[in-house]
């Protein structure tokens, strides 16, 4: 494993870290749960191997992310590596309730303190109107006194002067989470913001690094543009490792293979491992991608559950895949779904919840069109 420096924390971190939010799943009856023997094994695999720096947060896997982390954190894997979490801002609805979600993260992961604990999913909106009217700051200040949190920061999901202001905000911030990959240079922070929070200290946090697998699985005609000596996927991530401002990039690994694929790809990393020529490819790529690239969903899961039954990540992944894989095969994957997007009602749940700040309810109106 590639270490690489948190920016003024003085730590080490490894230049992979665990997202804990794409586990594997098994059927239990009806139900589709974790598989917690694998996801544990997953975990201890990459920690085995050099990682340090695991990622979960309050809502990931419906509430079960943190007891998995903290399952797999014991017989002595908790001391070899940083927990990172996230206080759910948007469940915050008057000031006591950031202890009493930091107590039960503390519990849920069997653990005294969290390593680098986050404002989660900042934007415009969540700043004003929950983290300074409920001075969320001054209580992650009193959490660190008491030693129940080491490091403070925030992710982000808003646009570039937003997350300079949020940056500007608070001289505390010690690190961030940003979504950045080949495709999103120019997109929420982008490769500004990533610069801005590097220059002033901040540790970056990346996350997305493969847009929600979609850099992962490409269309032929975007495999195309990188040269073959490696995997879409190490092109995607060597891009982000190449960069000096990138303190560590997370990926939510689905299976044991993704974890020794990462493992060894990480081994190879570091700043400046790539030449001038092949740093000139990925204009030329991301140039392609827009070109196909119908909705910007990264498969989160946040906007779920849809009260009407819409598996809306899936949905989107169809509509996408008309891109990659054409028409009739999308069409026939979309007259398997068992709720098509017009069962939509336009409650607008879901937007609320978007961190990309899709328009899904109008998408399901334009997916009915397009499927029809
Ligand atoms: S707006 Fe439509 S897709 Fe979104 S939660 Fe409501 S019914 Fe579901
Ligand atoms: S629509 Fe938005 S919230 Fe839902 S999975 Fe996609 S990116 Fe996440």
């Amino acid at each position: 494993m590639k270490y690489r420096k948190f920016g003024k924390t003085g730590l080490e971190v490894s230049a992979l870290g665990f997202g804990c939010m794409r586990f594997p799943m098994q059927k239990k009856g009806e139900k589709n749960v974790i598989d917690r023997k694998r996801a544990i094994g997953m975990i201890r695999q990459s920690i085995d191997n050099g990682v340090n720096y695991m990622d979960t947060a309050y809502p990931y896997h419906d509430g079960e992310s943190e007891g998995l982390l903290g399952e797999a954190l014991l017989d002595g894997y908790r001391e070899k590596v940083y927990i990172a979490d996230k206080c759910p801002v948007w469940l915050i609805k008057k000031e006591e309730d950031f202890d009493t979600y930091l107590e039960e993260q503390l519990e849920r992961l069997q653990v005294e303190y969290i390593d680098f604990y986050l404002l989660h999913g900042l934007d415009r909106q969540r700043m004003e109107e929950i983290v300074k009217k409920y001075d969320l700051i001054k209580h992650m200040e009193k959490a660190k006194a008491a030693g129940k949190i080491r490091h403070i920061g925030f992710s982000f999901h808003d646009g570039l002067e937003v997350f300079k202001d949020i940056i500007d905000y608070y001289e505390g911030w010690e690190f961030c989470q940003i979504q950045y990959n080949y495709v999103d240079v120019e997109y929420q922070a982008g490769v500004e913001g990533l610069r801005y929070a590097a220059d002033k200290g901040l540790g970056v946090v990346i996350m997305e690094p493969l847009r929600g697998g979609r850099l992962a699985d490409v269309a032929p005609h975007l495999a195309d543009a990188f040269p073959k000596e490696k995997t879409p996927v190490e092109w995607a991530l060597d891009f982000l490792w190449d960069q000096p401002e990138v303190s560590l990039l997370l990926s939510g690994m689905s299976d044991e293979k993704q974890v020794a694929d990462n493992l060894k790809y990480a081994a190879f990393s570091s700043v400046g491992m790539l030449s001038e020529e092949e740093r000139e490819i990925y204009p030329k790529a991301k140039k392609i991608f827009d070109t196909m690239a119908l909705v910007r969903c990264t498969r989160c899961g946040y906007c779920m559950p849809c009260p009407s039954g819409i598996d809306i990540p899936g949905i989107f992944a169809v509509y996408n895949s008309t891109a990659v894989s054409g028409d009739e095969k999308a069409k026939k994957a979309y007259a398997e779904l068992e709720t098509k997007a017009d069962a939509c009602v336009k409650c607008l749940r879901c937007e609320k919840a978007c961190p990309q700040h899709i328009g899904i309810s109008t998408l399901m109106a334009e997916l009915t069109e397009t499927f029809a």
